[in-house]
């Protein structure tokens, strides 16, 4: 594995080299800003990159300053495959492991081009040439601003790079509150708050932009969908395809709906199941000492952090549901 610093000099060199920057299926802020932040910071050495997402997002993301060159890998296949082949460096972020990027992920892998890895997830796949890898990071963005000092160009951070980065350092650390906010975090934030980066309008960006359905169908969920198991202080929220189709629910709207059985007192973890039409996604929140991610990848094919982690199955909601409550029982220990 090579230095990330040795990325300087093939950066500076006279003929520009070509980069692809990817992120993970149905991209959040930090996937997102991560990806966005360093095309903006690629600009600034006179590089234009492109910005290649598996799948579509949520519009509260479309404000970030770029975002209207990145390209969606299910809209433009034949473009996306011919610059992933072509390029000199692919920069995979927020990711590590080649499945969380769907069919990209093959042509990731085939493509000659030199991977560079800026991630925080636990057990990174080996298929970089290049890493900035920490599962103590908050975020990718905060990790792609390391890089930046890395290579000694913190000055060339401006208004663009640093509305980005911020962006995914807040929502990741869900507003500085998560274990994962070290001092060092809250350095970076002041540092691209200094540079421009507006809290108050990244806040509302990402936050206040949801529409009234979204609004009336979370209430309609901890009202009608939300299970409370106070033997094993576990929340269950199953939401159906009808559930979704009623509320006309798009990318992103279920988004934070997980948290709030973590919020309810004496809850240790929070499962939202949703009857998306490909498979059920689900989302693990947990506190204390409850394995989520071991939870995630033992009984439903995930994985993520400690603390919060997802899963997807192919099951109808109804055996999801029986085979939640199994595997609950099994951890109860954990649920004490
Ligand atoms: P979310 O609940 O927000 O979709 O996902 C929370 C975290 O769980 C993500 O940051 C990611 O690390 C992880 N995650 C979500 N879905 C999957 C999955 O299907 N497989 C794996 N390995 N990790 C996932
Ligand atoms: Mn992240």
């Amino acid at each position: 594995m090579n230095n990330i610093a040795e990325l300087k000099p093939l950066l500076l060199a006279n003929t520009k080299p070509k980069i692809v920057i990817t992120t993970h299926h149905k991209p959040d802020a930090d996937a997102l800003g991560s990806s966005l932040g360093l095309y903006n910071f690629l600009l600034q050495l006179n590089i234009t990159s492109q910005v290649i997402t598996p799948t579509d997002y949520g519009v509260f993301l479309n404000w970030m300053p770029g975002e209207k060159t990145v390209i969606n890998f299910e809209e433009e296949t034949e473009l996306a495959t011919q610059m992933v082949a072509d390029a000199d460096f692919i920069f995979c972020l927020d990711f590590n492991a080649l499945k969380r990027i769907n069919l990209l992920g093959d042509l990731v892998a085939k493509s000659l081009a030199k991977k560079v890895m800026i991630d925080h997830h636990l057990e990174p796949e080996n298929f970089d040439d290049y890493r900035l890898w920490t599962s103590k990071a908050s975020s990718t963005c905060e990790l792609i601003y390391w890089f930046i000092q890395t290579l000694q160009f913190e000055h060339l951070v401006n208004k663009e790079i640093a509305s980005c980065l911020y962006a995914g350092i807040m929502t990741d650390t869900a507003s500085f509150k998560h274990g994962s906010t070290t001092p060092t975090t809250h350095r970076v934030a002041a540092e691209l708050l200094e540079k421009g980066a507006e809290s108050n309008l990244i806040f509302e960006n990402i936050y206040d932009h949801y529409s009234e359905n979204r609004t009336r169908f979370i209430g309609f969920c901890l009202n009608e969908r939300m299970q409370i198991l106070r033997e094993y202080k576990t929340v269950i929220i199953l939401v159906s395809a009808e559930d979704l189709e009623k509320y006309n629910i798009i990318v992103g709207d279920s988004e934070g709906l997980v948290n709030y059985g973590l919020s309810i007192e004496g809850i240790k973890f929070s499962i939202l199941v949703v009857d998306r039409t490909s498979a059920r996604k689900m989302s693990f929140r947990a506190k204390g000492n409850f394995p989520a991610n071991e939870f995630a990848r033992k009984y439903f094919n995930g994985g993520g952090h400690f603390s919060a982690a997802g899963g997807e199955s192919k099951d109808t909601l109804e055996n999801i549901e029986i085979k939640l409550k199994d595997a609950i029982k099994e951890y109860a220990a954990y649920l004490k």
